[in-house]
C-alpha cells in the first residue's frame, strides 16, 4: 500500500470515528459549524456545504461506493448524541422511547406499529424471514437490492426475480403473475441500483392482488431522497405491509446504527415468535436513539439535504450524459448507474488507480456501475477521473494492483450485505 493512500485512509477513518468519538470533542470543528434550528434555509445550506468541505478535506480517497450521505450526521443530531454520551452510565430507554413516539407522531401511527433498530438491515432480515420459508416464496425486482434474496436463500424459500418495467419501476403486475403462492413481496423504492422509483399507486394495486397471507414488503431506505408518496400510511390503514426506513442515508448516520420498521402489531408477533431474542439484538444505543430523535424533529434537515443531493446528482449525470456516456435515466435517489462499456469491475479497479471507490455492478446490468453522490468536490473528483479511465482503452492492469492495495471489485465486495458478515465477530466464530 502505498504511503499516500495509506495516510488518505488513516485520515478518513480519522474523520469516521470522530463523527461518534468527538460528539463529545467541541473541539472538532463539524461540530461546530452548522446552525441548526431558527436559521433560515439558505443560511443553513451556506453552512452545510463549508461543513462539507471540513468532512471530505483533501483526504486523498473518494468513497462514493455505498450510498453513504458526504455530510455526516446533522448538527442537531451531534448535539444530542453528545449530550447523551456524558450520562451514558444509564441505560436511558426513556430516550428509545421518545424516539419511537417521534416516529409515530410524524407519520399518524399509534402505539405499537414502530420499532426501533440498530439500522434497518436487521429489522428487513426479520420481517423476510417471519415470511419466508419452503412453501412461502419470495418475489423481488431485478436488478435490485439483494438483502430479500439472501434471506430467501437461508429460509429455503424458492425465489421468484422479475424484471423491472421499461422505466424500471418494479413490475407488479407481473410480479404477482410469477407464482399463485407467495410469501413475500419485496419492494425497494427507490430501487438500488437504479434509483428509481415504483408509484405508489402500484403498490396499492398490489396490496389487492396478492394472494392471500403474503406480505408487501417496501424498503423505503432511499425514500427521503426521492418525491415518491411513502407507504407508511398503509400500515396505519392495517394493510399487509411492513416498512423499513433508516438512518443510515440520508441522515448520514450510517455507522452509528439506526432504522425503524412500521407493521401492524400481529406482524410484530409473529417476528417476536420467530425469534424472542430479538428485541435484544435490536437494542439501540441511547446515544444514537438520541440522534435519531432530534433528526426526527429537525424538520428542515430532509428538504435541505434532499435538495443538496439532487443538485449534486443531476449536475454530475448533466457532465456526463453531455461528454456522450449513458446514464440510466430517472434516479431519485443518491446514487445513480452509468454504463461504463466494460465489465464494471474491470472499471472500479481502474477507478481505485484514481483514488476513487465507485460503488458495484450487478449481474443483469454488467457494464454498468452505481456511483454514489458525494460533495460537489468530490463529484469533480470522480468526473475527472472517470474521463480519464473512460478515455484510455479499457485495460487488464488493474488499478487497485497498480497502487499496491487489495482489489476492490464486485468479486471481493459482492453488496454492501457483506459489511454485515463480521458483526460482532460472531461469523469468524
Ligand atoms: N436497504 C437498502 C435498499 C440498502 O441499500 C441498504 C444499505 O445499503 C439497507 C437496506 C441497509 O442499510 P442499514 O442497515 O444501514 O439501514
Amino acid at each position: 500500500m502505498t504511503e499516500a493512500f495509506k495516510s488518505a485512509l488513516s485520515r478518513r477513518s480519522f474523520l469516521r470515528s470522530a463523527g461518534a468519538a468527538g460528539m463529545a470533542a467541541a473541539s472538532f470543528p463539524a461540530l461546530a459549524a452548522v446552525p441548526s434550528a431558527g436559521v433560515s434555509q439558505s443560511a443553513r445550506a451556506v453552512a452545510e456545504n463549508e461543513r462539507t468541505g471540513l468532512l471530505a478535506q483533501d483526504d486523498g480517497l473518494v468513497s462514493i461506493s455505498m450510498n453513504e450521505y458526504p455530510l455526516g450526521p446533522a448538527q442537531s443530531a451531534l448535539q444530542a448524541m453528545a449530550a447523551t454520551v456524558e450520562t451514558g452510565n444509564r441505560y436511558h430507554g426513556e430516550i428509545v422511547q421518545q424516539t419511537l413516539s417521534a416516529a409515530l407522531d410524524l407519520f399518524s401511527l399509534n402505539r405499537g406499529y414502530a420499532a426501533l433498530f440498530p439500522g434497518s438491515t436487521g429489522a428487513l432480515n426479520l420481517a423476510l424471514m417471519a415470511h419466508l420459508g419452503p412453501d412461502r416464496p419470495l418475489i423481488h425486482a431485478d436488478p435490485s437490492y439483494e438483502q430479500g434474496p439472501a434471506a430467501a436463500d437461508v429460509a429455503g424459500a424458492p425465489k421468484f426475480a422479475v424484471k423491472l418495467t421499461k422505466t424500471h419501476a418494479h413490475d407488479v403486475r407481473a410480479m404477482v403473475a410469477a407464482t399463485p403462492k407467495a410469501g413475500v413481496y419485496y419492494i425497494v423504492n427507490p430501487n438500488n441500483p437504479t434509483g428509481t422509483v415504483t408509484p405508489k399507486q402500484d403498490i396499492v394495486w398490489l396490496l389487492k392482488h396478492k394472494p392471500k397471507g403474503s406480505v408487501v414488503i417496501v424498503d423505503e431506505a432511499y425514500h427521503d431522497f426521492s418525491n415518491e408518496e411513502s407507504c407508511i400510511d398503509l400500515v396505519a390503514a392495517d394493510q399487509d405491509i411492513i416498512v423499513t426506513r433508516t438512518f443510515s442515508k440520508i441522515y448520514g448516520m450510517a455507522g452509528l446504527r439506526a432504522g425503524l420498521m412500521f407493521a401492524k402489531p400481529e406482524y410484530f408477533q409473529r417476528m417476536r415468535a420467530l425469534s424472542p431474542f430479538a428485541p435484544s439484538l435490536a437494542s439501540v444505543s441511547a446515544a444514537t436513539a438520541a440522534g435519531a430523535n432530534a433528526v426526527l424533529l429537525d424538520k428542515d434537515l430532509v428538504p435541505l439535504r434532499r435538495k443538496i443531493n439532487a443538485d449534486n446528482r443531476e449536475a454530475t449525470i448533466a457532465f456526463l450524459s453531455g461528454r456522450g456516456y449513458s446514464v440510466l435515466p430517472g434516479s431519485q435517489a443518491n446514487f445513480f448507474m452509468v454504463d461504463v462499456r466494460r465489465p464494471g469491475g474491470e472499471f472500479q479497479n481502474e477507478m481505485v488507480g484514481e483514488n476513487v471507490l465507485v460503488g458495484r455492478t450487478w449481474a443483469s446490468m454488467p457494464t454498468y456501475v452505481r456511483v454514489s453522490v458525494g460533495t460537489r468536490s468530490e463529484m469533480a473528483r470522480f468526473q475527472a477521473a472517470f474521463v480519464k479511465c473512460m478515455d484510455q482503452a479499457p485495460a487488464p492492469a488493474n488499478g487497485a494492483m497498480l497502487r499496491g492495495v487489495p482489489a476492490y471489485n464486485s468479486a471481493l465486495n459482492p453488496s454492501e450485505l457483506s459489511r454485515h458478515a463480521a458483526w460482532g465477530g460472531l461469523a469468524l466464530g
